[in-house]
């Protein structure tokens, strides 16, 4: 089924192959062209002068134990944003397959279609930000490849409804990927990580960008049925995550400590900040967040902007007709968020 959803020239691709694809053992390695008498800096004990392991097994496997779920259904890239643009590289014939986006939300959905000469299609997700399956599933035509649902919604903040995203990876001949960069900022969530399994045509993306505070070294993964995973490990450039980014992303998922403590934090000062806002004057109102941020409507957003960025404060402007009066302010650190409150209580 996912072999007659992927263009037809990457079916039967034969994937370059580079030094490390089969697992060597040996004690002297002169096969990669790698300058075997060291490197100039160092980091660690890692081998900076090798190249990394290609198929990234060990973080796989890392990742894969976390979750409860086989490590061929994980796939690792240079933050999200890499693994959207390989699914629509993937799956979309540009100029003739179209991608569905459900605005507002994440912008890089568009450009990396547009990017690819793929077409975009744009429902509005309804008053409430939630899918709006009356007019939704009937715009999922034949050439929809993939629909990228963000849920939690940037800029929204708010959960997507999971029967909702359900019924468009029934109704899509493509595939659905759920973005899920937020999740582990909201209380009630339950991730669709568990449906893929049984739903084949769904992929979760997730980061390690967000809630585990390495949005620097660059690591998102998918989890997605393993036929998708070996299709994406065939077309990603080979060496596409570096040592660096691989051993510090192992250290993290063996620490979680600091990501359970920082999400606490982000939840109560999420709260706290929240009401902050409800108090004052030019605040008109704050939506619901399952995030790290907040979207917020102002009576005068380009003022309050402009207070905040002459306070050395710099917010994310919406450029949506319909958000048009909305600020969306990341949860910062306490002294941050209160430096915040009093700037815009003295307004
Ligand atoms: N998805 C969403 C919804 C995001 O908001 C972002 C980053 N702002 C990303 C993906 C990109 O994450 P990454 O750093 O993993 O590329």
């Amino acid at each position: 089924m996912i072999d007659s959803l992927v263009r037809k020239h990457l079916r039967s691709f034969q994937p370059y192959k580079s030094a490390r694809s089969e697992t060597h053992q040996a004690s002297i390695f002169l096969d990669a062209n790698e300058l075997s008498i060291g490197s100039p800096v160092s980091f660690g004990d890692i081998a900076l002068n090798r190249y990394p392991d290609p198929y990234q097994l060990a973080l796989r496997k890392k990742l894969a134990e976390r979750l409860g779920i086989p490590s061929d259904m994980i796939f690792p890239g240079v933050g999200s944003d890499e693994i959207i643009d390989l699914l629509i590289r993937l799956f979309c014939e540009p100029a003739t397959d179209r991608v569905m986006v459900l605005e507002p939300t994440y912008g890089v959905y568009r450009v990396a279609s547009d990017v690819n000469a793929v077409e975009v299609k744009t429902v509005q997700l309804d008053e409430a930000f939630q899918i709006d399956l009356p007019s939704t599933l009937p715009a999922v035509t034949q050439d929809v490849k993939i629909i990228f649902c963000c849920s939690p919604n940037n800029p929204t903040g708010n959960l997507l409804r999971r029967n909702d995203i359900l019924a468009l990876c029934k109704q899509v001949r493509g595939i659905v990927v759920v973005d899920e960069a937020y999740i582990e900022f909201s209380e009630k969530a339950l991730s669709l990580a568990s449906d893929v399994p049984r739903v084949p045509n769904l992929v979760v993306l997730r980061t390690l960008s967000k809630a585990w505070g390495l949005a620097g070294i660059r690591l998102g993964y998918c989890i997605a049925h393993p036929s998708i995973v070996s299709y994406l490990l065939a077309i990603k450039s080979p060496y596409n995550l570096n040592a660096v980014t691989i051993q510090l992303a192992s250290e993290a998922l063996s620490n979680p400590d600091f990501f359970e403590q920082a999400r606490s934090t982000v939840r109560s000062e999420r709260d706290r900040v929240r009401h902050g806002l409800e108090r004052i004057s030019c605040v008109w109102k704050i939506y619901p967040s399952e995030t790290n941020f907040l979207l917020i409507e102002f009576d005068d957003p380009q003022k309050v902007f402009e207070v905040l960025y002459r306070n050395g404060i710099v917010v994310r402007r919406r450029n949506e007709q319909r958000l048009s009066r909305c600020l969306r302010m990341t949860i910062g650190t306490p002294e941050e968020n209160s430096l915040v409150l009093k700037i815009l209580s003295e307004m």
